[in-house]
């Protein structure tokens, strides 16, 4: 073929590097947090800028090739078997405008670094739960953060969206364009190119009232009851998850909890601390805490709530956003997964509603906003398990499928072949119109190793310009509503 580039040629053009299979650097290039599988690319780009990236998707178009994506690992779902990965780990790099109130953060960048940066001006991003966590991957597939009640999904507060498409050209898109692209890449995003660049706002949250409380095994069952309660009855400002976690007794625990199966309660309170501590005073009542570190903090400790692991692991997950918490659900959980079960399972509910369920200024494809709460189960394959614990999690969200939404992008983390299963996580209007966009923007499906919605045929593919599908339109005809099951 004429005109095609060669990899050396390719090689040659990055400020990053490109390597192939058994070259030093590759297995490095290809791995992240996730370790049950891996990206299996026969071009792997480490994108030195956005340069790179565009060097990368042009070389990957000339050679039909798919294009993967990968900044931290923690969101591996579609592992790329050939093709070309890119890496964009070493694209680190906040600008924060206190003026505007905004940051933007290149494609490689952690939560970490954003909340660092923004601090220095009294400032915080919607981060979720773990500062480790990509800010791109993270907010193109929704984003749902520690004050997510008080402020919405972190797709809801995007500006501007830098990425290469699939012609390999840069594009820049803001709420000004009209082509869909704005709509799609805030929710739906790894379908449409390489983001290279995110532009978003902060909020003036120095400090806030949070942390968790760690109960012990006995009171579960009690814990999640009350848990159950409290969150039909706290205010918009209150965020909070439980999780039950069977702990490893490791050196790496502390000492209270190593080895036991404990309840964890987790808070973020965009209010005063007295009207926290009435608030966290029926938690409280249930009983000695093994562990409890709520009060005051400044947002740079926000990673402290949570407290997750860092380390490389295999683990699988699969998760329910519900319409209702129903009375019956933590005992149908526990039969399956509670203390005493033979599959290492971490169980966790967010509670979700308030901000999160009123539709953004600028629509985007973030759906099921009418879910009270998102269940999680995350389970830890080892030796021969594998099979078992990836059913598990499957098996635990079936729990809750008589209230079953559908289930939420923003928990795509080792969620093994979601791109399978793609129109579980949007209303059936939203798939379409991604679907039809897809045609446009990527008619050869490039950017597919993601939860991924493959491009309409026919008439299908021809989105109507610049209309905004609002989420939640198509309520009455979408076969994910209550009373029906999600089909795993
Ligand atoms: C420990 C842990 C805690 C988490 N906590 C939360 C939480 O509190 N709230 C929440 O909403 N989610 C949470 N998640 C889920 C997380 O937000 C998603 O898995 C997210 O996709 C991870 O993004 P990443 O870049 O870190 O991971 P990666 O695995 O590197 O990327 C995941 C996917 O994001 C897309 N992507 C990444 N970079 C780009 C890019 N430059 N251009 C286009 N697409 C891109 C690709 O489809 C890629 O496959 C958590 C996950 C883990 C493992």
């Amino acid at each position: 073929m004429t005109g095609t580039t060669s990899f050396q040629t390719l090689a040659a053009r990055l400020d990053g590097v490109a390597l192939r299979p058994g070259d030093a650097g590759y297995e490095d290039a290809r791995s992240g947090v996730q370790r049950a599988y891996l990206h299996e690319p026969s071009v792997a780009v480490r994108a030195g800028g956005a340069e790179d990236v565009r060097l990368a998707v042009r070389y990957a178009a000339e050679h039909g090739h798919a294009v993967a994506v990968q900044a931290t690992g923690h969101g591996l779902n579609a592992p790329t078997e050939g093709g070309v990965l890119i890496d964009t780990a070493p694209m680190a790099g906040v600008r924060v405008d206190p003026a505007s109130r905004t940051a933007w953060a290149a494609a490689g960048t952690r939560w970490e670094q954003v909340i660092a940066a923004a601090a220095e001006h009294g400032l915080a991003p919607l981060s979720g739960s773990s500062p480790d966590v990509g800010v791109v991957g993270y907010t193109v597939n929704g984003g749902l953060g520690l004050l997510s009640r008080t402020f919405g999904f972190a797709a809801d507060h995007v500006r501007r969206v830098d990425l290469v498409t699939a012609d390999g050209e840069f594009r820049s898109v803001t709420p000004d364009d009209d082509d869909g692209l704005f709509w799609a890449l805030r929710g739906a995003g790894g379908n449409f190119g390489v983001v290279t660049g995110l532009e978003f706002d902060l909020f003036p949250v120095a400090r806030f009232y949070g942390g968790g409380l760690y109960f012990d095994t006995e009171l579960i069952p009690a814990v999640l009851e009350t848990y159950r309660e409290w969150t039909g009855t706290v205010p918009d400002r209150m965020s909070s998850s439980i999780g039950l976690i069977p702990l490893p007794d490791v050196p790496a625990v502390p000492a209270p909890l190593r080895g036991r199966h404990v309840a964890h309660v987790r808070i973020a309170y965009a209010g005063t601390v007295e009207s926290g501590e009435e608030l966290v005073a029926p938690l409280r009542a249930l009983g000695p805490r093994l562990v409890e570190n709520v009060g005051e903090m400044p947002y740079t400790a926000s990673g402290t709530i949570h407290n997750e692991p860092k380390q490389p692991r295999n683990f699988y997950c699969a998760n329910a956003m519900m319409s209702k918490f129903d009375a019956s659900v933590p005992g149908a959980v526990l039969d399956l997964v509670g203390p005493g079960a033979e599959v290492f399972a971490v169980v966790q509910f967010n509670h979700l509603g308030a901000a999160l369920a009123q539709p953004p200024a600028i629509p985007n494809a973030v759906d099921h906003r009418d879910a009270s709460h998102v269940l999680r189960v995350v389970t830890l394959p080892q030796g021969p398990d594998r099979d078992v614990a990836h059913e598990t999690a499957q098996t635990v969200t079936q729990a809750v499928a008589p209230w079953a939404l559908g289930r939420s992008p923003s928990f795509l983390q080792g969620e093994r072949d979601a791109g399978a299963q793609a129109r579980e996580y949007y209303t059936p209007a939203t798939f379409d119109r991604l679907a039809a966009l897809k045609a446009v923007h990527d008619p050869e499906n490039m950017f597919r190793c993601n939860l991924n919605v493959p491009p309409a045929k026919g008439e299908a593919a021809s989105p109507a310009k610049g209309e905004g599908v609002a989420p939640g339109k198509d309520e009455d005809v979408s076969p994910s509503r209550p009373g029906k099951s999600i089909v795993m």
